[in-house]
């Protein structure tokens, strides 16, 4: 028998990771294998931050931190709230973690009793039905739909929710889809939340900075539910950070104080020299987020011209993050030209990896398996050139 335990037995391993994965078989073959399966800014940390993180190790800044993060992180962090959120959090209120993903993880630890009910606005970002699942909550999956640009409504919310329900979760702007809630529709969930005292949030605002409507709304601002929103933000996507592996959350005190417990448990305090280049990076202010920005939007628009010549693909504008998701429900049965059917999403990702050399993530495991998911953090040429690939591979099926 299996000594893995039944907990590890129901998690899946990473969608995105694995195709990853495969994709750096095929190009150590040799195949020149263009990889649109990773969220991950093609960018350079901005050089003041490394500069920072330098000074640090030269100051030797090398030791334990406090759990929740060194106090100056803690209040910058509190600043930046209030400059770009218009949110009063005290530092008592931050946790800084090893990632956005650590933040949210301790979240769901703090919030989930076993039998709970999560409910996952979907199409959603990968890991958050598996945290759902190691708390050994029940995920409830809310799929938005296409014509609404994949955003669920405060309508479905408002029926979705039992007396069993926890807690919701969703990204905004949203990884997968790209989709930012507008201050009115999260005003409507809000709504839904002040008749349910029962049910708290988890808003995921790790794409805040990449976003191309102008404005970014944060769920914690409408004062009836506040207390009962756990605001997760981070430095890997706005900074160009990924590898420093530095993210916090903001919630009450004493669900601060659990993610702390949590934490304390587990990592202790994340990476202190990550910690100084978090500070130096939040001072100089969204600056350099502002150019990457324009970047991604050139890109969006770039890959959107070639994709609204492929018949087949639906996508809506995304409106934030670095991402496209078409539905590709189109091709469903269609048959390769070596004879292999395309059943799903799966298949296609894998027949375009094979025919095109693109590597793209199947919507599976965002929820929505009519979709597929390429990253548009890639250089122009490149992007370009891998969706006029796509278009080749798909026009023989
Ligand atoms: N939340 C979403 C929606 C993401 O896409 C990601 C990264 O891909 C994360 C959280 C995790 O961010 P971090 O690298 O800070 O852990």
């Amino acid at each position: 028998p299996s000594p893995l335990s039944d907990r590890l037995a129901a998690m899946n391993e990473s969608a995105t990771i694995a195709m990853a994965k495969k994709a750096r078989e095929l190009a150590a073959q040799g195949v020149d294998v263009i990889s649109l399966s990773f969220g991950e800014p093609d960018f350079q940390t901005p050089q003041y931050i490394k500069d920072a993180a330098k000074q640090a190790i030269d100051d030797g800044f090398t030791f334990y931190t406090p759990v929740p993060g060194i106090p100056d992180l803690r209040q910058a962090i509190c600043d930046k709230f209030r400059r770009d959120n218009d949110l009063n959090f005290q530092p008592n209120q931050i946790v800084v973690s090893t990632g956005a993903k650590q933040s949210l993880a301790n979240a769901v630890l703090s919030l989930v009793n076993p039998g709970d009910e999560v409910i996952v606005l979907s199409p959603y970002w990968v890991s958050y039905e598996e945290m759902v699942k190691l708390a050994e909550g029940v995920t409830i999956v809310l799929a938005g739909s296409l014509e609404n640009d994949y955003k669920a409504t405060a309508a479905q919310l408002e029926a979705a929710i039992t007396p069993r329900t926890k807690l919701i979760m969703y990204s905004s702007p949203c990884n997968p889809t790209g989709a930012v809630f507008s201050r009115e529709e999260l005003g409507e969930f809000a709504a839904v939340m002040m008749r349910h005292p029962q049910v708290y949030a988890l808003a995921d605002e790790i794409y805040e900075y990449i976003n191309f409507t102008g404005e970014h709304y944060s769920l914690a601002r409408f004062p009836e539910i506040k207390d009962r929103v756990v605001t997760v933000n981070g430095f890997s996507k706005g900074y160009a950070m990924t590898g420093w592996r530095l993210g916090y959350l903001a919630a009450r005190a004493d669900i601060a104080a659990a993610c702390e417990k949590v934490q304390s448990q587990i990592t202790s305090g994340t990476c202190s020299i990550a910690q100084k280049a978090g500070v130096a990076a939040l001072a100089g202010g969204r600056g350099s987020a502002d150019e990457m920005v324009e970047a991604y939007r050139r890109r969006r628009d770039l890959v959107l011209n070639i994709v609204k010549d492929i018949p087949g693909m639906v996508t809506p504008t995304p409106s934030g993050a670095f991402y496209i998701f078409p539905d590709v429900s189109a091709f469903f049965g269609c048959t390769a030209p070596d004879g292999s059917r395309i059943e799903d999403a799966s298949d296609l990702a894998l027949y375009l990896l094979n025919d095109a050399h693109v590597a793209a993530v199947s919507g599976d495991a965002f929820g929505a398996p009519s979709c597929i998911r390429f990253s548009t953090a890639a250089a122009d040429e490149k992007l370009a050139e891998a969706f006029r690939r796509i278009k080749v591979s798909l026009a023989k099926l």
